[in-house]
């Protein structure tokens, strides 16, 4: 097993990963940059390196700085949590070469699946359902392009294949302005990824988002743990997260499943990695692969009782992969709602002091979060505080119970957006679940 590995992250994410290191006789290394030398994971930490300035392109996406942490530490492999520089191709690529172990898949498969266009293709030959599109890139001629999208059928959407965090995309609903769509953003895809490829998709009109997760170890060897429904979203920000996703029948949910599984074992796929799914009339449509280890994974472990953060430490130090599919059960239900530093109004970051931070507790209530009274939340970096999670035995006892946790909640000092997720789960339509991607920000009058 890994001797030492440094945490190439912030937040509660790093606490994250530094239990489980604790847990696994793993010493840990911090690294932060200057405003965040008294975050919680710092201070319990084995050692901690100061890796530049507050703006993360000189500290948390400073390759360089990170590499050097990492050999005067003597540590053997490095973590990149999530954001940052998790699922970035040349980082992972410059850890190994400099022989140190990126826990992650290989730098090849992070670009293979970070171009939604090769993707794509690759989970196709898996036998994963993909969304109706242009099967690759979008040729230089007006009447093909034009050709494309009338067999797809309108409304369609133009995406970047190196396109993320919602940007780079646009939807067009008819033949008259789709050659003028298609122009802008591909200029928009240059601009901001340096890469102008874009490619077709049918636009689908009311679709949930349900994701998969998986675990491989690139040995040949994967297994599901199930999906989770992250439909309330914000401007493509998810807001709360649920698993299993409800209402989804099981024979459709363990074929797709069953697809990603192979899909891993055919790209060698290493780690935790999340399939992503748009759910629309019982039908599932791939839209793209997270390479990493997300936000939302607590919601899986705790329906399946697997630790995915020990679970891929594991696998990428090059162990084979213990669990057997049929070892795996989904029981209960969980909810995780994320608590941001921002206005619950007008969704401004709102950094500032904690003056008191209490936790929620009880049965079934799991808090991962970096507060602490007295804490300074920085203006530098996502205004991403905490996460609340709870788990009941069916969905409605979870839910009662995450009714209670944030009500319980006490975040004093600064704004956060409590009180919308206090209304959320409240919300009737919400509580009867399977809400579409739409749903939040139709109810924000957005
Ligand atoms: P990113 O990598 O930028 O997150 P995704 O491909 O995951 O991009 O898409 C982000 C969001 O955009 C989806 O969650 C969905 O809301 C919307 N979207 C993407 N593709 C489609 C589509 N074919 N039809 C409808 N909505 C889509």
């Amino acid at each position: 097993m890994l001797e030492k590995i440094l945490i190439a992250n912030r937040g509660e994410i790093a606490l994250r990963i530094l239990r489980a290191c604790k847990e696994m006789g793993i010493k840990t290394v911090a690294v932060h940059s200057q405003v965040d030398r008294n975050l919680m994971h710092v201070r319990l930490a084995d050692e901690s390196v100061c890796i530049g300035p507050n703006p993360s392109p000189q500290s948390y996406l400073n390759i360089p700085a990170i590499i050097s942490a990492m050999e005067i530490t003597d540590s053997v492999g490095v973590h990149p949590g999530y954001g940052f520089l998790a699922e970035n191709a040349d980082f992972a690529e410059q850890v190994q070469k400099s022989g140190f172990v990126f826990i992650g898949p290989d730098a090849d498969v992070i670009r293979l699946m970070g171009d939604k266009v090769s993707a794509i293709q690759a989970m196709k030959k898996a036998g994963v359902p993909t969304v109706p599109g242009s099967d690759g890139p979008l040729p230089d001629n007006k009447e093909r392009c034009h050709q494309i999208a009338r067999d797809i059928g309108y409304p369609i959407i133009i995406k970047a294949a190196a396109g993320g965090g919602g940007r780079g995309m646009r939807v067009c609903h008819s033949e008259a302005a789709l050659y003028n769509s298609i122009h802008v953003t591909k200029a928009e895809a240059k601009a901001a990824f340096g890469d102008d490829t874009v490619y077709m998709e049918k636009f689908l009109q009311t679709p949930r988002h349900v994701e998969i997760q998986i675990l491989s170890d690139g040995q040949g060897n994967a297994v599901h743990l199930g999906d989770r429904d992250c439909s309330l979203q914000r401007r493509h920000q998810k807001v709360l997260e649920e698993a299993p996703a409800p209402g989804i029948p099981d024979d459709v949910r363990q074929a797709t499943a069953e697809a990603c599984v192979k899909a891993c074992i055919d790209i060698k796929y290493r780690g935790a990695g999340t399939f992503e799914f748009l759910y629309e009339n019982g039908k599932y449509y791939f839209i793209e692969m997270n390479t990493r280890i997300q936000v939302e994974h607590p919601v899986t472990e705790m329906v399946t009782g697997i630790d995915l953060i020990k679970e891929q430490i594991r696998v990428c130090a090059g162990e084979k992969l213990s669990i057997k599919q049929e070892d795996i059960e989904i029981k209960g239900h969980a909810f995780e709602c994320r608590i941001n530093a921002e206005d619950p109004k007008t969704f401004m970051p709102c950094p500032g002091p904690v003056n008191q931070f209490h936790a929620p507790g009880g049965l079934g209530v799991r808090v991962e979060s970096h507060l602490y009274s007295g804490y300074q939340v920085p203006p530098n970096y996502d205004s991403m505080i905490a996460k609340i999670i709870t788990f009941g035995d069916d969905r409605e006892t979870a839910l009662s119970r995450m009714r209670t946790a944030l009500d319980e909640l006490v975040i004093d000092g600064i704004r956060t957006n409590t009180p919308l997720q206090q209304d959320l789960v409240r919300d009737t339509a919400f509580g009867e679940g399977g809400v579409n991607i739409h749903y939040l920000e139709k109810k924000l009058g957005l």
